[in-house]
């Protein structure tokens, strides 16, 4: 059994990002299984590198470990693009030349998310007009869904199913600045990376069908995922990285890593009181049976 870290380093870590990172490692490590890190930089716009030390060292403090040598998605382009052909060559892929405002007016926002189901439209262009687009501006690359109802049971979640036509619709593989996108990187990564057990936060629970579809086509095994439930600031939001108060580097200030760690080691039920705690020490008392399933508000 391998787990896996799978942190972009957008900024610094915060309480929900050491949440899941601490239950994603204890379920792998009371499984007796693999830590593998993959830091997710795909992104130039939001990831700059001087943030991926910082991860690593945030990780480390806290006491968490990961085996062999980290992996970077920055220096995978060449994989990505293989992947990318054979979905290619299967005839999954077609250019959409849609602008954002045109991308959401042919869009339905009825996702369970409340992320939007393209129409695929320009699935359906002519050549000649895909030609005259082609001339006026780069496409996004999107991959086309079948009729097809991809169902898996979530080790927190259970049962857990979407129409891929219906709730998802066709999605970006590539954007038109050429990068690739998230759902296609982490599919071909954690196959490659021998990934068994993916845990991470709820909000990514609607990605695992497109994920699940994918590694199908590629020809990957299929994972088994626990999807967490998330830390909400005080008002009822999700955190988000502008919660500037939970980041990691202004928690340090107040808390050390083993009062922390048993704080959210209490929140998961592992405990009974708040008190400090390493990640080790914490090995024997992790079961899926113990965690809580619905978001909720840490009071540190
Ligand atoms: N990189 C993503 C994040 O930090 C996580 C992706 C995943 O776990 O699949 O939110």
């Amino acid at each position: 059994m391998t787990g896996r870290f799978a942190p972009s380093p957008s900024g610094r870590m915060h309480l929900g990002n050491l949440w899941s990172c601490l239950l994603a490692w204890l379920a792998a490590r009371s499984a007796g299984g693999g830590m593998v890190l993959r830091l997710e930089d795909l992104d130039p716009d939001r990831c700059r590198p001087e943030y991926c030390g910082q991860v690593m060292r945030d990780l480390e403090w806290l006491g968490l470990d990961w085996d062999g040598a980290p992996v970077y998605q920055s220096r995978r382009t060449e994989v990505y693009r293989q992947a990318f052909q054979t979905l290619e060559q299967q005839g999954f892929i077609y250019p959409c030349f849609c602008t954002r405002a045109e991308r959401l007016a042919a869009s339905a926002p009825h996702r369970s998310d409340g992320a939007s189901v393209y129409d695929g439209r320009c699935g359906w262009l002519a050549e000649e007009e895909r030609a005259e687009l082609s001339r006026q501006r780069s496409p996004a690359w999107r991959v086309r869904v079948p009729e097809k109802t991809i169902t898996f049971c979530d080790l927190l979640q259970g049962k857990y199913e979407e129409d891929l036509k219906q709730d998802c619709g066709d999605f970006i593989l590539r954007r038109s600045d050429g990068v690739f996108a998230y759902q296609l990187a982490v599919v071909v990564d954690d196959g490659a990376m021998g990934v068994s057990q993916v845990v991470r936060g709820s909000d990514l629970l609607s990605s695992a069908p497109r994920q699940i579809w994918l590694q199908e086509v590629l020809g990957l095994p299929r994972p088994e995922y626990g999807h967490l439930p998330l830390l909400l600031a005080p008002d009822g939001r999700r955190l988000a990285k502008r919660d500037r108060d939970l980041e990691l580097g202004r928690l340090q200030k107040e808390y050390t890593a083993p009062e922390l760690v048993g704080r959210l080691a209490h929140a998961a039920h592992l405990i009974d009181r708040p008190e400090g705690a390493t990640p080790r020490e914490l090995i024997p008392l992790f079961s899926w049976e113990k965690l809580p399933k619905d978001d909720f508000v840490l009071q540190l």
